[in-house]
């Protein structure tokens, strides 16, 4: 298909990105706005391209974490709405973020007052969300803080209040805080209508809201996780038809025959229990590969869980290990991986061959930038990023048009 591919590349089906999009707005009640958010390079998908397609198929607004991560939207020709999660603490930033009409979130006292220094010297109507805190920890004004801070906002001629928000912190997997969280929220909602302030976007649910407590979408959901193609961590839904449009591919680079008995990788970190044929991948933990996150057991289940699948996966219980799929078989990892290589246990009898590709289970989101992006909509490559070759820019071979 793509003539020299590299070591290893990453395939990303835009039309799994479209079917997943239409997933979502079957979940959406009438009247619901999307934001689709795509931070962190969309999940890793590729900002600019995910956005384009999201955009092409009705999407009219986004959301992402940064202010760099909007500029770039805005630089790829993205012109709809785009939110900023994170609070703009730079005064250069705001003004750059009000010339070019991204929405601005306003999440404490702090950003209120350097936003309304700034604001002074602008000729723009300048766009904010008020993000409330009722339970993250994260980002966020107390209720009493916005209720005082009203006035004050609304003295400010420039500045359109159009949305306010919260986000919550366990919806997987603790309905009584989730709820807790949501009358919060409703809670300042309503003293601010006494108020006489009706806010028109108010919004609080992610992907996992969306599923667990569709009663909540309120004006508009954010959504990210399930335009990636997964589920939320914790919930089962297996009558949603989510298609995961990312696939990170290598091909065999050796291929041998051995004994029942053999060690594998350093620290003989796995025995053949039988003869079989090994393949080297050129695939290790620096691409991702069977790096495991080390956060705190969030409780005792969690903790009761993380002990289970340590211990199957001591036991070499494939399921729990990382497998790896050629033509459509998967195949355990054994041993340790290495820094960039690793080991694929197939067996003997099965038709492979140096060169065949293998489609590899990493992290996307820490997927380096350095390898090379294959894009594909309607089954036509449209775009290939790559940095190979010494070119320190992404090169656009064809465009996303069909
Ligand atoms: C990441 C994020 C979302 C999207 O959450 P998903 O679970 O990925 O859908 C929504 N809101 C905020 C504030 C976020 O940071």
């Amino acid at each position: 298909m793509v003539p020299n591919l590299p070591d290893k590349w990453v395939e990303i089906n835009l039309d799994a990105v479209g079917k997943n999009l239409q997933t979502v707005k079957s979940l959406l009640a009438e009247g619901t706005r999307l934001i689709a958010v795509i931070k962190a390079d969309a999940y890793g998908h590729g900002a600019a391209v995910t956005a384009q397609l999201l955009r092409d198929n009705g999407v009219e607004y986004f959301a992402v974490s940064f202010f760099r991560e909007a500029m770039q939207l805005r630089q790829a020709g993205i012109a709809e709405n785009i939110l900023v999660f994170s609070p703009i603490i730079s005064e250069y930033e705001l003004r750059e973020a009000i010339k070019y009409n991204l929405t601005i979130t306003i999440a404490s006292l702090f950003d209120w007052q350097l936003l309304d220094n700034v604001s002074a010297s602008v000729d723009a109507e300048i766009k904010i969300h008020l993000k409330v805190d009722t339970g993250l920890g994260r980002f966020g004004l107390q209720a009493k803080e916005v209720l005082g801070l009203i006035p004050k906002i609304r003295k400010n001629c420039r500045i359109n209040i159009e949305g306010i928000y919260t986000h919550m912190a366990a919806a997987a997997s603790s309905p009584a805080y989730t709820r807790g969280q949501f009358r919060s929220f409703m809670q300042i909602l309503h003293q601010l209508e006494e108020a006489g302030l009706k806010i028109s976007l108010r919004h609080c649910a992610n992907s996992a809201v969306l599923l667990k407590y569709p009663q909540m979408q309120l004006d508009a959901v954010r959504i990210g996780t399930l335009l990636s193609g997964q589920a939320p961590v914790g919930i089962a839904r297996p009558d949603l038809v989510l298609e995961d449009p990312y696939h990170f591919k290598t091909r065999i680079v050796s291929l041998r025959k051995l004994e029942k008995g053999s060690y594998l990788a350093y620290y003989r970190s796995y025995r053949l229990k039988k003869a079989a044929q090994v393949a080297v991948i050129p695939v290790g933990f620096i691409d991702g590969l069977a790096l495991q996150v080390g956060n705190k057991p969030s409780g005792w289940l969690d903790l009761l869980k993380t002990i289970v699948k340590i211990i199957l996966l001591y036991g070499n219980v494939a399921r729990f290990g990382p497998q790896v799929s050629i033509k459509g078989i998967d195949y355990p990892v054994r041993g340790k991986v290495f820094m960039q290589m690793a080991l694929v246990e197939i067996p003997p009898d099965r038709e492979v061959n140096i060169g065949d590709e293998v489609t590899v289970p990493v992290r996307k989101t820490l997927t380096s930038p350095d390898i090379t992006r294959i894009y594909l909509h309607h089954g036509k490559v449209v775009k290939i990023s790559t940095k190979e070759g010494g070119m320190d820019s992404p090169v656009e071979l064809l465009s996303i048009e069909d």
